[in-house]
């Protein structure tokens, strides 16, 4: 019963062990999945964060521009009603400027409204009531209306107008039953958006870019002339055609390789706009936050994985330890065999599996010859060496699995042979006395004598019976004068032979 606790316990250590590793590295996955839940969470947030403003500024971008240029339409929208009343052809020129440019818008940033016939000729500038002659024609703004007569205000790509880079509007002017009969242009110069972004608090490396609705750059800050004017539609690397209203792309922008998040506004200007802030400048502090965070989980999980680790190592050499001790506990120093404490734990244990399942159940008491003597002739250290050998003849001659060789005291062994008849035990026996006598051969002869028992145990019977049988098999078996096996004969035991 000892032994089996001791076995018990020692499963139960190793279980511990097992068990305080795996409930470790649960705990390290789980709270480094908590971690990494919150810190993609933050991340969320610093991006929603960022969204929200670009969104707002966006906003006041899109505002400004889109008054100024519906300012600047309904100047010209009035000049063109005006230009089609008949009696405007018979008043004065001056009177005619008066009608026509009295209302007309006249903000710092806005071209001179003119007006040019069907043909491309300047008739009529607000700034002059003598304009020099020029033509036209072959601007984009006179074309598109002589082609499309419902092309509505046409805002033009950025051009120098009038000595001033500038983008310019333009409306047609059409007479009786859809005649061309010119345009009517106006401008915004350039110095319009430098004030608007100057007035803005921009952080380096963030990008307002004024778009019109073919994707054509009409402005962008940081200001680059060489931007100016590019058509997006025809670059293929740009990933932000996916940026339609109201949605925002984190990636590589058009013109430079900075990735960005950029947001556009919904909005019904013919331009638009889109700003950009730098992923880098959005997630800085995210960044350093989930370093410090990081550097202190790795820590704490390099600490519980290292305590876990360290404490099962110990908790294994806790087991090994019981091991050893259990060997030592159950083994006889001297011969190396199991000791009596251990058989007699063995004899109960098999006694009750032979029981159980109905099977013989054999034992074999070994005691040497004689030994008083050899040990009075040759000496005690002489008479342990002789035990000893006997010990691994014993051992030769056990080899199944479940045979238990032991030291049963003195000079006596006991062999324990679980699912054997009385045959089979005494084959056994005699090749441990014949191994015995063998090795022993030369001056001083050590011989065995061995008593066999063999029984099938029956209820109300107990293993004492056994070790009885062979006891008294072994006194016969001296008595008949030595180095030879003796068969218990047990009439009130049913012996298997
Ligand atoms: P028998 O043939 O009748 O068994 O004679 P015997 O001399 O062997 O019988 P007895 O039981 O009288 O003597 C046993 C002797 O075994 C006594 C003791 O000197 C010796 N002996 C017992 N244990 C040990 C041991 O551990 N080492 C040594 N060297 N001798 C032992
Ligand atoms: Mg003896
Ligand atoms: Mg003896």
């Amino acid at each position: 019963m000892a032994f089996r606790r001791v076995r018990d316990v020692r499963r139960h250590w190793r279980l511990s062990a097992k068990l305080l590793i795996a409930s470790s590295v649960a705990t390290v996955i789980g709270f480094s999945a908590i971690c990494a839940s919150v810190m993609l969470d933050m991340r969320r947030g610093e991006e929603e964060l960022a969204r929200q403003t670009l969104e707002n500024l966006a906003s006041g971008i899109d505002a400004d521009i889109s008054r100024n240029i519906e300012l600047n339409d309904l100047s010209l929208r009035a000049v063109v009603s005006n230009l089609v009343m008949p009696e405007i052809s018979r008043v004065s020129k001056e009177l005619r400027h008066l009608i026509l440019f009295d209302h007309a818008a006249t903000a710092k940033h806005f071209g001179v409204i003119q007006v040019f016939d069907g043909e491309g000729n300047l008739t009529i500038d607000a700034a002059s009531l003598d304009p020099r002659p020029e033509n036209r024609s072959d601007e984009e703004y006179f074309t598109v209306h002589r082609d499309h007569p419902d092309a509505g205000l046409f805002i033009s790509r950025p051009m120098l107008h009038r000595g001033a880079y500038s983008i310019v509007l333009s409306r047609r002017i059409t007479g009786d039953n859809g005649r061309f009969l010119g345009v009517v242009v106006g401008a915004i110069r350039f110095s319009y958006f430098h004030e608007l972004f100057e007035r803005l608090n921009l952080a380096p490396g963030d990008t307002i870019t004024v778009l019109r609705r073919d994707r054509t750059i009409i402005m962008r800050t940081p200001f680059d002339l060489d931007v100016i004017g590019r058509r997006l539609a025809e670059q293929t690397n740009w990933k932000a055609e996916n940026l339609k209203e109201g949605t925002s792309f984190a990636g590589k922008g058009p013109v430079d390789a900075t990735p960005r998040l950029y947001v556009r506004r919904i909005g019904t200007s013919p331009l638009y706009v889109v700003v950009g802030k730098p992923l880098e400048s959005i997630f800085n502090l995210w960044r350093t936050e989930a370093i410090r965070i990081g550097a202190i989980m790795a820590a704490l999980v390099a600490f519980v994985v290292g305590t876990a680790l360290f404490l099962a190592r110990e908790i294994g050499r806790r087991a090994d330890a019981e091991d050893r001790l259990e060997e030592l506990a159950t083994t006889d120093a001297l011969t190396g065999l199991k000791n009596r404490r251990k058989f007699d734990a063995e004899i109960e244990l098999e006694w009750r599996r032979a029981t159980r399942q109905g099977l013989p159940i054999a034992l074999l008491m070994i005691d040497a010859d004689h030994f008083k003597a050899y040990n009075d002739t040759n000496g005690h250290q002489a008479g342990d060496q002789v035990l000893v050998g006997i010990a691994i003849c014993i051992s030769d001659s056990v080899r199944r699995a479940g045979d238990c060789p032991a030291r049963f005291g003195g000079e006596e062994f006991a062999v324990l042979l679980p699912g054997t008849n009385a045959v089979d035990a005494l084959n056994v026996a005699e090749s441990i006395r014949l191994k015995v006598q063998q090795w022993s051969e030369g001056e001083t002869i050590t011989t065995v004598s061995v008593g066999v028992a063999s029984m099938k145990p029956s209820a109300g019977q107990q293993w004492s019976d056994l070790v009885e049988a062979a006891d008294r098999a072994l006194y016969a078996a001296k008595a008949n004068g030595r180095n030879q096996s003796v068969v218990a004969s047990m009439p009130k035991f049913s012996l298997v032979a």
